[in-house]
C-alpha cells in the first residue's frame, strides 16, 4: 500500500514519547562513554546516573505518588543492571545510501537509529540480529520502506529462555511471499545453531504495531520455554512475558507473599498472561482461574497447566472486566485477586465487578505507577484500604518503574472452595 511521502505517520498514543514519571539528570558525555547512542536511541535514559542513584529516584518517585496511601517499602534493585532483556526487537529499513539497517526507532519518532550492540539486551541475541542483516544484504532481500509500502523485512523479534537458554527469532514481512526462505533459515541456523525456532510473522497492515496476526513456523516448535519460580512456561511469539526474568521471579513471590495464602483460597489472576502468577500461586490456593484477551497466551497458558501437572487451575479467554461482571452477576465471589493490567491500567468496569466479587484482598501489579495511583483512588473508595507496596526494578537504567500493591477489606473471610 502507497502512501504519500510527506503524509504526517498517524503514530498511536503507546507510541508517543511520553512525559518521563520524574525528573533525573542527563549527563551526555558520561552516558556516550557507556553507550554511543545515549541522547538518539531514547531507551535507556538513566545511563549517565549511577545504579544506585537510579533506585533512590525510583524510590523517591514512588514514595511521593503513593503519599495519600501508604510508604512504600525499600525497591528490590537489580544486582545487575545490564543485559537483563529476554526480548529484543530491531526494526529494519534502509539508509539514505540504500544500506540495510537495523535498529530502533528514535524516541517518538519513526527514524531508524542504527543499533547493532545494547546495554539493556540480551547479547546472544543482539548477535543474531547482525547476523540477519548480513543475510538480507546477501540474499538480496529488502527491508520494507515504510513510506513507501515496498519492501520485504520489517522486524525482527528475538526472545531467549534465561534459563532454558532456548531462542525464538521471530522475522516480521510485510508479505507472506518470503525469496529462498528456506535457504535464509538454514544459513542463519548454520551461523546460530543456538537458535530452537524461526517463524515468520506477517504484518501487511499500516501499522505501528509490530506484528502482525499470522505466525508461519519456518524452523523448530514456533515457540521458547522457560523457567520462573520452578515452572516450565511456553511463550509464543504473541504471547506477553515480562522482559526481565531474574527480576520477574523477585516480583511473582512478592506478590505471592502479600496475598497470604493458606492453600484454601479462591484466586482470581486477572490480565494473566500466560499463566505465570496463576500456576506459580496455584500450590498454595484451593483454585485459580486466570483471565486473559490475547488468544495465543491464553493457549500457552492452558499447554503451561497441562507440562506442569496443575491441575487446580482453569484459564478464560475474555475482557477481564466482562468476565468479573459476568462472575459477579452469577454471584460468584473469590478470596483474593491478582490484577496485572497493561500501562493503561484496569477499567471502571473491572473495578467495579471486584467491588462486588468483593476479595478479601487485592494485589495490584501495576508497570505504570499514574494508572496505578488513579485505580488506587477508586478502590479506597469502595471500601479497600492500601496495605503494603514495594516496587521491584525490572527496567534498570531506564525510567520505568514497576510496583506490587496490596490492598484489603479487613479480614479475609474462609470460604469453602
Ligand atoms: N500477569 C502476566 C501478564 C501481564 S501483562 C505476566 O506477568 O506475565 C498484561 C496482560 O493483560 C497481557 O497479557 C495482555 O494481553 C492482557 N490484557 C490486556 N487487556 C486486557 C483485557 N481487557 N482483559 C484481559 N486481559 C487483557
Amino acid at each position: 500500500m502507497k502512501m504519500d511521502k510527506k503524509k504526517k505517520r498517524n503514530i498511536p498514543a503507546a507510541d508517543r514519547q511520553e512525559a518521563a514519571p520524574f525528573d533525573y539528570p542527563v549527563d551526555l558525555e558520561a552516558g556516550r562513554k557507556r553507550c554511543p547512542h545515549f541522547g538518539r536511541c531514547g531507551g535507556c535514559q538513566l545511563l549517565s546516573v549511577p545504579y544506585p542513584d537510579q533506585l533512590r529516584l525510583k524510590q523517591a518517585y514512588l514514595e511521593r505518588q503513593l503519599a495519600p496511601f501508604v510508604k512504600p517499602e525499600p525497591i528490590l534493585g537489580m544486582e545487575q543492571p545490564l543485559h537483563y532483556r529476554n526480548k529484543v526487537h530491531a526494526v529494519f529499513g534502509s539508509d539514505r545510501r540504500g544500506n540495510v539497517i537495523s535498529g530502533v526507532y528514535r524516541a517518538g519518532s519513526h527514524e531508524i537509529v542504527p543499533v547493532d550492540r545494547c546495554l539493556l539486551e540480551d547479547e546472544r541475541a543482539d548477535a543474531i540480529i547482525v547476523s540477519i542483516r548480513g543475510l538480507v544484504k546477501s540474499f538480496r532481500l529488502k527491508p520494507y520502506d515504510e513510506d513507501r509500502g515496498t519492501g520485504l523485512l520489517r522486524h525482527v523479534l528475538v526472545r531467549t529462555g534465561h534459563i532454558t537458554g532456548q531462542i525464538l527469532v521471530v522475522l516480521v514481512t510485510a508479505s507472506p511471499v518470503f525469496p529462498s526462505r528456506k535457504n535464509f533459515v538454514a544459513a542463519l541456523r548454520k551461523l546460530h545453531p543456538e537458535i530452537t525456532a524461526i517463524v515468520q510473522n506477517i504484518n501487511d497492515r499500516d501499522t505501528t504495531m509490530v506484528l502482525g496476526k499470522r505466525d508461519i513456523v519456518l524452523y523448530g516448535r514456533g515457540y521458547i520455554e522457560d523457567v520462573l519460580c520452578g515452572r516450565t512456561f511456553c511463550i509464543s511469539p504473541q504471547s506477553f512475558y515480562q522482559v526481565n526474568s531474574v527480576q520477574t521471579e523477585r516480583l511473582y513471590r512478592e506478590a505471592i507473599d502479600m496475598a497470604g495464602l493458606t492453600g484454601r483460597e479462591k484466586v482470581l489472576d486477572a490480565y494473566c498472561g500466560i499463566g505465570t502468577i496463576s500456576l506459580i500461586a496455584a500450590s498454595r490456593a484451593g483454585h485459580v482461574t486466570g483471565v486473559e484477551l490475547n488468544p495465543d497466551a491464553v493457549r500457552d497458558a492452558k499447554r503451561n497447566a497441562l507440562n506442569n501437572g496443575i491441575e487446580n487451575v482453569t484459564f478464560h479467554e475474555q475482557d477481564a472486566g466482562r468476565f468479573m461482571t459476568e462472575l459477579a452477576r452469577q454471584g460468584g465471589s473469590i478470596d483474593v485477586l491478582f490484577m496485572d493490567p497493561p500501562r493503561s491500567g484496569s477499567s471502571r468496569e473491572f473495578l467495579q465487578a471486584a467491588k462486588k466479587l468483593s476479595p478479601g484482598r487485592i494485589v495490584y501489579i501495576s508497570c505504570e505507577v499514574r494508572t496505578l495511583v488513579r485505580d488506587l483512588h477508586l478502590l479506597n473508595d469502595m471500601g479497600y484500604r492500601v496495605e503494603r507496596a514495594r516496587g521491584v526494578d525490572m527496567f534498570g537504567e531506564t525510567v520505568g518503574v514497576e510496583t506490587v500493591v496490596l490492598l484489603s477489606k479487613g479480614e479475609i473471610k474462609s470460604k469453602k472452595v
